[in-house]
C-alpha cells in the first residue's frame, strides 16, 4: 500500500501548468463568439458545438461559450440575454441548491474498523471500489487532494456552472484515523486549489480563500462516531471543518454486533450529540438489510431517527444517506450468504419498505441517497437497480403518501417574491438541544430558505470552551440559482435578504432565553459574511453578543 503520508505522494501540477491546460485562448473565444450567435437563432447547443470543432483541438468547451457570452455583453456586442445564458450551461440541477459541490478522495490508508459489509481494494480508501464515479476520478489524479479539486472545478466551469461557493465533500474511510500531518496538508493543498495560488500553510490558505474567487462555504468529512471526541473536534474546526458524516448503520445492539460495529447504541447517540453540541451538521449513514435484519426490524429501526431523548434517541439527523447493504465478493458478509445465513432483499421487498419509511422523515432533514453507486458487477445478489429512487417515488404516489425532506421541499429555480414567503419555526428535542429549524416556506410548502438553531440544555458542558455560553446557528442555507458573488437575479431566493432575516431570528430567540452569545460555526469563505452581520472571530467560530 502506498504511503500517502510521504510528501512525494503529493504529485502536484504547478498553477501556472494548469492554468495552460485551460482551453479559453483569445482564438477560442473568437470561434465561441460565433458559435453562441448561431445558438441564439434558434441552433441546439450540442449540435452546434459537435458541428464545429476547433482545429486539432476537440470541441469548444460549454466554459468558453459562457466566457465568450459574458465578453459579448460587455463589450455591448449582445443583450443580456438570461435564457440564452441557461442554454449554453448543463445539468444545472447540480447547482441549484445554490452551492457547487466538489467531492475528493483521501489516499489509501486502513480503518480500524473491521465491519462485515465493507469492501476493501488496496488501491483504494476502505470501503471504496476504484470503478465508483468519485473513485476513479480520485485514481485517475493519484488522490492528490490538488488536483482532484482544480480538476473539478475546470470541469464545472467547462459546462458554464458559477464556481465562486464550493462545498468541498472529502470522502475515504474514517477521516480522523489519517495521520493529523496528513489531514491538515490535505486541506490546506484543497485550499490551494480552490485559491489557484500556492500557500505557506493551512492558516494561509484559508486566509486567502476568504477573498478567493472559488470560496469555500461548507467542509464535509466522513468518519466513525467513536473516532469522535472534543479534541478531534476541536481539530476539525482548526481544519475549518462544519459537517460531518458519520456512519450509523444501525440503531439495534444485537445487529450492531453481528455486523461487528465496534460501537453500541447510546455510544453512538453521545458522539453525535457531542458533534452537534460543538455546531456541526451531522448526516447519518443508515444501512437497511444488515444481517440479522427483517424488513420489519428495519421498518422499527427507521423511526428511532425521529425519536425524543426521553424515549431514549435523540438522534435527529441533519442529513440521511440511506445505503441498502450491497452483497460484494470479498467481504466477510459474502461469506455469511454461502453459508446461508444471509439473503439480500429483493427489489420488491426493498422498494416497499423505503416507500414505507420516507414519508415518515422530519421536514428538517435532507435525504441525500438511496442508494450507492457501486457498479453493478461487483454486486453479487440483491439490489442493482439504479432507478431505485423513482421506483420509490412511483410506490409512494400510488400510495397516496409523500417525502416532506428537505430535498423534495428545495424550490429549485422557481422564482419567489419575499411577500410569497411564510417564517415558520419548526422546533424538536435532540439528544441534549432543542433545536429549531427556521425555514422559509411558500404557500405549498417549497423550502427558499432555513437556519438551523441549535440551544444546547447544558451550554456550560460544551465540548469546546468558546462555546460554554453560547446559542449555535449550525447551518444557515439560502436556495437558488448558485450565482456569482455580486450578481442580480430578480426574485432569486439567494438575494432578497433571506440569510439575514433569519440571522436576525435566531438571535432574537437565543437573546429572549437569555443567552449571552450566539456562535455559528462558519466555513472560511463565510466568515466576512458572518462578520459584516455583526459576528466576530473567535478562535474557532465566530461569535455575536446578544442585548
Ligand atoms: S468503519 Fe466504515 S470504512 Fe471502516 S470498516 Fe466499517 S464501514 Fe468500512
Ligand atoms: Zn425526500
Amino acid at each position: 500500500m502506498t504511503n500517502p503520508t510521504d510528501p512525494s505522494y503529493f504529485k502536484t501540477r504547478t498553477v501556472e501548468e494548469w492554468k495552460a491546460s485551460r482551453r479559453d485562448t483569445p482564438e477560442d473565444v473568437e470561434e465561441a463568439k460565433k458559435l453562441l450567435l448561431l445558438i441564439k437563432d434558434g441552433a441546439d447547443v450540442f449540435k452546434t458545438i459537435r458541428k464545429n470543432p476547433l482545429p486539432n483541438r476537440g470541441n469548444i468547451s460549454k466554459y468558453t461559450l459562457v466566457l465568450a457570452y459574458h465578453q459579448m455583453v460587455a463589450a455591448g456586442e449582445l443583450q443580456e440575454d438570461p435564457e440564452l445564458l441557461a442554454k449554453i450551461r448543463m445539468k444545472p440541477s447540480r447547482t441549484l441548491s445554490g452551492v457547487t459541490t466538489v467531492t475528493v478522495l483521501t489516499a489509501p490508508w486502513p480503518c480500524p474498523g473491521n465491519c462485515i459489509f465493507c469492501p476493501t481494494d488496496e488501491r483504494m480508501p476502505k470501503s471504496y471500489l476504484p470503478d465508483e464515479p468519485g473513485a476513479a476520478r480520485a485514481f485517475q489524479n493519484h488522490f492528490d487532494p490538488y488536483l482532484q479539486v482544480s480538476s473539478r472545478i475546470q470541469s464545472y466551469e467547462a459546462v458554464g456552472h458559477p464556481t465562486d461557493k464550493i462545498e468541498l465533500l472529502i470522502l475515504g474511510g474514517s477521516w480522523t484515523s489519517y495521520p493529523w500531518d496528513y489531514q491538515q496538508h490535505f486541506i490546506q493543498r484543497c485550499f490551494d486549489a480552490m485559491n489557484e495560488c500556492e500557500s505557506e500553510n493551512l492558516q494561509q490558505a484559508q486566509h486567502i480563500n476568504e477573498t478567493a474567487s472559488h470560496r469555500n462555504v461548507g467542509l464535509v468529512v466522513e468518519t466513525r462516531p467513536d473516532l469522535l471526541d472534543a479534541e478531534t473536534l476541536r481539530k476539525l474546526r482548526v481544519l475549518g471543518v462544519t459537517k460531518l458524516q458519520l456512519g450509523i448503520q444501525s440503531m439495534n445492539d444485537e445487529i450492531l454486533q453481528l455486523n461487528r460495529r465496534s460501537l453500541t447504541v447510546k455510544e453512538a447517540l453521545e458522539r453525535v450529540a457531542l458533534a452537534r453540541a460543538a455546531g456541526f451538521k451531522i448526516v447519518l449513514h443508515w444501512m437497511p438489510n444488515l444481517l440479522g435484519a427483517t424488513p420489519e426490524s428495519d421498518r422499527e429501526d427507521f423511526k428511532h431517527f425521529w425519536q425524543a431523548p426521553e424515549e431514549g434517541y435523540g438522534y435527529c439527523p441533519d442529513e440521511l444517506k440511506i445505503y441498502p447493504t450491497q452483497l460484494l465478493q470479498g467481504t466477510d458478509l459474502y461469506q455469511e450468504w454461502e453459508r446461508g445465513n444471509y439473503e439480500p432483499y429483493d427489489m420488491d421487498t426493498l422498494v416497499h419498505l423505503l416507500a414505507d419509511i420516507k414519508p415518515t422523515i422530519q421536514p428538517y432533514c435532507r435525504v441525500n441517497r438511496v442508494i450507492r453507486d457501486i457498479p453493478s458487477h461487483h454486486v453479487v445478489a440483491g439490489n442493482t437497480r439504479s432507478s431505485l429512487r423513482m421506483d420509490i417515488q412511483e410506490l409512494m404516489k400510488a400510495n397516496g403518501t409523500a417525502c416532506r425532506c428537505i430535498r423534495c421541499r428545495e424550490i429549485r429555480g422557481q422564482k419567489v417574491q419575499p411577500e410569497d414567503l411564510v417564517l415558520n419555526d419548526f422546533r424538536y428535542h435532540a439528544a441534549y438541544a432543542d433545536e429549531h429549524f427556521l425555514q422559509y416556506v411558500t404557500e405549498n410548502d417549497k423550502l427558499a430558505g432555513y437556519l438551523r438553531l441549535s440551544i444546547p440544555d447544558h451550554p456550560e458542558n460544551a465540548p469546546i470552551d468558546e462555546l460554554k455560553d453560547c446559542a449555535l446557528i449550525r447551518e444557515v442555507h439560502i436556495y437558488g440559482q448558485s450565482l456569482p458573488v455580486g450578481a442580480e437575479q430578480s426574485g432569486a431566493a439567494q438575494h432578497i435578504g433571506l440569510g439575514s432575516t433569519l440571522i436576525e431570528e435566531a438571535c432574537r430567540i437565543a437573546g429572549e432565553m437569555g443567552f449571552p452569545r450566539i456562535a455559528v460555526i462558519a466555513a472560511i469563505g463565510t466568515r466576512r459574511y458572518y462578520e459584516s452581520r455583526g459576528f466576530e472571530r473567535g478562535e474557532y467560530y465566530l461569535i455575536r453578543k446578544l442585548k
